[in-house]
């Protein structure tokens, strides 16, 4: 099936005489015949037992995102956030270290430089542009994992995957792509060669601001017998000596991901957020092309305007980034518009004052056109150094340009900078 039909059709098949539509299933706890039917269900976790972990409205959401993705499996998180921290977490522990591109979303690089040093895992973050040696120089002995964002929030860099892929492959380590503001109808990653996809489902996912939630999808292609990874290959005596490789085989990630971490972290979503969410990916492969239209009009109108001292939008001609966009995003680079407006931090602020139409939120990727300023409110806890590095300035807007007519936004934007 094409995306269009999977996002109508995947995960769930009504049978004879059921709801047309994947029902909320509200319960918490599922009952069983027998002990034993339950006792195998521990050995092959292939329904649901508990709703900490799982459940039927969610998994049908699971298994449509695995088959956007090109997945074997996934698993919703109540969070994008919690969908990074479990992602990393089901790799490493005390005494490993990561390798991250630093163009990553600012909550995962306070994830990655502060709260996960505090329980002994150490991040090297790396320019999002570094060539092939100067990553290799940073994987240590001890490091689990590389990672990175296709299109960095709100750096807007386009991530060169096969190059990351390759690196990290050949120090016999997975490749975690956060791919949520390219979603799978722009850029499936694991094509790419990357092993695990992420995704805040919170932006375009769900795409009408409703409810948070993340979603970490397995490829089912890293060898987690290689030697690096001995949680995967030894018996897991937390869950009755399991041996997640043997057992479970190419789904060895995920299964292990659900029934270890979420089963002792219980950061599931609801039914209900999932049934939401299934509503926004129904609608998801429209939106992402009229997003791509309108942002691609909108980027170009900023350009040509002498209050903008810079445009990051990848599919724009002449962007740094417009080359990778070409191979990774071919079919547009989403709405989200990065722009220095002339005059630095107080200008900017004037800008967002000014607008009419556009609201002032902290969200990105919404049905409505936002702006958000970057340096004073979702990247205020990091270090000038940082700022700049996660591709943020004191003068940068970042712009998310929503499915309102696209003459109506430019319209609010015009007027907003003839203010300033
Ligand atoms: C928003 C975002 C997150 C965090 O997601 P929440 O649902 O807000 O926890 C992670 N990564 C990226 C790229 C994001 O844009």
């Amino acid at each position: 099936m094409k995306d269009e039909t999977k996002c109508l059709h995947s995960g769930y098949t009504p049978t004879d005489g059921a709801p047309s539509v994947m029902p909320i299933v509200q319960s918490t706890t599922y009952r069983f015949e027998s002990s034993d039917h339950m006792a195998a269900l521990f050995d092959t976790p292939t329904a649901p037992m508990y709703s900490r972990f799982a459940n039927p409205t969610v998994d049908a959401v699971e298994q449509k995102i695995a088959d956007l993705e090109g997945g074997v499996g996934a698993m919703c998180t109540s969070s994008g956030m919690a969908a990074v921290l479990v992602s990393v977490l089901n790799l490493c522990s005390a005494g490993d270290s990561i390798v991250s591109s630093a163009a990553v979303y600012g909550g995962t690089v306070n994830l990655f430089s502060v709260t996960l040093k505090k329980y002994g895992i150490e991040c090297i973050f790396v320019d999002v542009d570094a060539d092939e040696d100067t990553l290799r120089t940073a994987i240590k002995p001890n490091t689990k994992l590389v990672f990175g964002e296709t299109i960095a929030n709100p750096a807007l860099t386009v991530l060169d995957i096969e190059m990351w892929a390759k690196v990290a492959h050949e120090a016999g380590l997975p490749l975690i792509i956060d791919n949520t503001f390219a979603t799978p109808i722009l850029c499936k990653p694991i094509e790419f060669g990357a092993d695990i996809v992420i995704h805040s489902t919170s932006k375009y996912m769900d795409g009408h601001a409703l409810q948070n939630g993340g979603v970490i999808v397995d490829s089912g292609n890293f060898d987690w017998t290689n030697g690096k990874f001995p949680e995967f290959t030894e018996p897991d005596e937390s869950y009755h000596g399991i041996i997640y490789t043997k057992d479970f085989g190419k789904a060895a990630y995920i299964i292990k991901a659900r029934m270890q971490l979420m089963r002792d972290f219980g950061c599931y979503p609801a039914a209900h957020s999932a049934f939401l969410l299934n509503l926004g990916l129904e609608t998801m492969p429209l939106r992402m092309e009229r997003y791509c239209e309108n942002g691609l009009k909108v980027a170009q109108y900023l350009k040509a305007s002498d209050k903008v001292e810079a445009v990051r939008y990848a599919a724009l001609e002449g962007d740094k980034y417009h080359e990778l966009a070409k191979k990774y995003l071919p079919k547009g680079t989403c709405g989200v518009i990065s722009v220095d407006i002339k005059g630095g931090r107080e200008k900017a602020g004037k800008f967002i004052d000014s607008l009419k139409l556009a609201s002032c939120e902290v969200h990105v990727a919404d049905i409505r056109t936002c702006v958000l300023h970057p340096a004073s409110t979702t990247h205020r806890q990091l270090t000038d150094e940082q700022l700049i590095a996660s591709g943020a300035n004191p003068a940068m807007v970042r712009i998310s340009v929503g499915l309102e007519n696209v003459d109506d936004i430019i319209a609010d934007i015009e007027q907003a900078l003839a203010q300033i």
